[in-house]
């Protein structure tokens, strides 16, 4: 089946140049990459896309991984995906959560690690079912910033908003 995927290089990603080696790992998949995006991420991004994990005891760790605190670079590369099986074909290609019990031959078993601190820094977020998907691509990207139609929009008047433009 004809899927989207969400995929975020997460800060630990960026810090260690790894974007071109992921990129090209995920290439494997011969998907098309149909949206891109540099991300700093606010913590009500972070907390709504991880809202499953809500009540966690990893739940603050995880929102401050995202948010960049560990890692030099303190932002994400979204990017959306498009193909048959997208899904598993990327997360295969990721492997497991636990970067220790990934695959090793996996993005998140040869790059990931598990710190000192017991921090699962696992390179990469992939959705994990076509809901989720959904979900996740309506929350990082407006409709504009993928180069294809995957889901249905609408034109609506938004009336006295403030928008950042070239000066
Ligand atoms: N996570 C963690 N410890 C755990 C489980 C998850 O730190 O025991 C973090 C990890 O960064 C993971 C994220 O929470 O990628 C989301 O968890 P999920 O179960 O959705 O795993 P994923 O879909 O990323 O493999
Ligand atoms: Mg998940």
């Amino acid at each position: 089946m004809k899927e989207q995927v969400l995929v975020l290089i997460k800060p630990d990603g960026i810090s260690k140049s790894l974007t071109g080696y992921i990129l090209t790992r995920l290439s494997e998949a011969k998907l098309e990459l149909v949206a891109s995006r540099m991300v700093k991420v606010s913590r009500k991004l972070a907390e709504r896309h991880y809202k499953h994990l809500k009540g966690k005891e990893f739940f603050e760790e995880v929102i401050q991984y995202s948010l960049g605190a560990f890692h030099p670079c303190k932002y994400v590369m979204a990017l959306v995906f498009v193909g048959e099986d997208a899904i598993k074909k990327c997360r295969d290609l990721t492997g497991a959560t636990n970067p220790e019990e990934a695959d090793p031959a996996s993005i998140r078993g040869s790059c990931g690690r598990i710190t000192t601190k017991g921090v699962f820094e696992n390179v990469l977020h992939v959705s994990s079912d076509i809901i989720e998907a959904e979900r996740e691509i309506k929350l990082w990207f407006h409709p504009e910033e993928l180069i294809a139609d995957v889901f249905p929009t609408k034109i609506t008047k938004v009336k006295s908003t403030r928008k950042r433009v070239w000066a």
